[in-house]
C-alpha cells in the first residue's frame, strides 16, 4: 500500500533501537525524510547509516537526551519543521509503590508525559499552519491494563493519555492527528531488561522467564519492532486522517478487554 507520505519529514525520538527504530525504518520505507534521536551517539549514527543505505532517504541524527530541556532544544533547533512527530523515551524502572518519592515521580513525568507534551507544543503549531500533521506517541499497554510493578510508568502515561484525549480534538480541525500506540511486550532491549529482572527475582533462566511471559499472550509470542513500526507508519499515512485521539493496543491479545 502506498502510504502517500513520501517526501514528508519526521522526527522520531529515541530511535536508535527497539520500537523507535522500528517506526523510523517503516517511515523511511514509505519515503519519509528522518531526524533520528537517541542519547548514545555510536548506536544512533550506525542506525542512521543503516536506514540511509537501506531506503535512500535523507536521515539526520541528533544525539541528545530528549527528556532533558537542553537536549530537547538541541533536537528542536536541528529539526526546524516536521510533518510527522513520533515521541518516545526509555520507560521508568519497575519497583514497589513504597519505593518512589517525589524525585522519582518527577523523572517519570518528565520522560513519559512532559517531554511528549513539550515536543507537541513545539511542533504541532507548524503542522496546523500547514494544514497537515501526524503525531504518534509511544506509550504502553499499561495505560489500559496497569502493570503493578510499573507504577511510575502507569502514572506518567495516564497523564499523557489524558492530555492527548483533549488536545487531539483541538488540533484535528487543522488536519493534524494525534494518536497513541500502546505496546504490549515486544522483543527489544527493554523487554530483555524486564525479563532479566523476573529471572533474577524468581531464580529461573532468562529463556524460562521469556517462555512464561509468552505463554500468557494469546499470540504466544512477543511483538517485533517491524510490525510495531508498520502500524506507526500507517497512523502517519494519508489514509489515517480520520483516526483521532485513539489509544491503539499492539499486544497480541494480552489485554482482555472489548473496548
Ligand atoms: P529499548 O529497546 O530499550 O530502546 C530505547 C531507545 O530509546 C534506544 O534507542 C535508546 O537509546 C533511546 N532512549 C532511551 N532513553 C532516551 C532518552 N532519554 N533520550 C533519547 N533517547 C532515549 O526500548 P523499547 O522497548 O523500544 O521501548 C520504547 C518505549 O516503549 C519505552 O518507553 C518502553 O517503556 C515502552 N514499552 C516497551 C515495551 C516493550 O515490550 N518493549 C512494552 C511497553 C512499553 P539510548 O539509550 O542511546 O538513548
Amino acid at each position: 500500500m502506498d502510504l502517500g507520505i513520501a517526501g514528508k519529514r519526521a522526527l522520531v525520538c529515541a530511535s536508535s533501537k527497539g520500537l523507535g527504530r522500528g517506526c523510523a525504518e517503516a517511515l523511511a520505507a514509505a519515503g519519509v525524510e528522518l531526524v533520528m534521536n537517541a542519547r548514545g551517539a555510536e548506536a544512533l549514527e550506525s542506525a542512521a547509516a543503516d536506514i540511509r543505505a537501506a531506503y535512500g532517504v535523507p536521515v539526520m541524527a541528533v544525539a541528545a537526551d530528549i527528556t532533558d530541556e537542553t537536549g530537547r532544544q538541541r533536537v528542536l533547533d536541528t529539526v526546524g519543521t516536521v510533518d510527522i512527530l513520533v515521541t518516545n523515551a526509555g520507560g521508568p524502572p519497575p519497583g514497589m509503590w513504597t519505593d518512589w518519592d517525589r524525585d522519582d515521580f518527577m523523572m517519570a513525568l518528565d520522560a513519559n508525559m512532559l517531554t511528549p507534551i513539550a515536543l507537541m507544543k513545539a511542533l504541532v503549531p507548524g503542522m496546523m499552519d500547514r494544514g497537515w500533521g501526524r503525531v504518534v506517541n509511544i506509550t504502553s499497554q499499561s495505560v489500559k491494563a496497569p502493570i503493578a510493578v510499573l507504577g511510575l510508568s502507569n502514572s506518567a502515561r495516564a497523564g499523557l493519555t489524558g492530555y492527548v484525549a483533549g488536545t487531539s480534538r483541538q488540533v484535528a480541525p487543522h488536519g493534524v492527528t494525534i494518536n497513541n500506540l500502546l505496546p504490549g511486550i515486544h522483543a527489544t532491549d527493554r523487554a530483555d531488561a524486564l525479563d532479566k529482572g523476573v529471572a533474577e527475582g524468581e531464580g529461573i533462566s532468562l529463556e524460562e522467564a521469556q517462555a512464561r511471559r509468552a505463554a500468557t499472550i494469546p499470540a504466544r509470542r512477543y511483538g517485533t519492532p517491524a510490525e510495531f513500526g508498520a502500524t506507526c507508519a500507517f497512523l502517519c499515512s494519508q489514509h489515517a486522517g480520520f483516526i483521532v485521539g485513539q489509544n491503539i493496543l499492539l499486544d497480541g491479545g494480552a489485554v482482555n478487554t472489548v473496548l
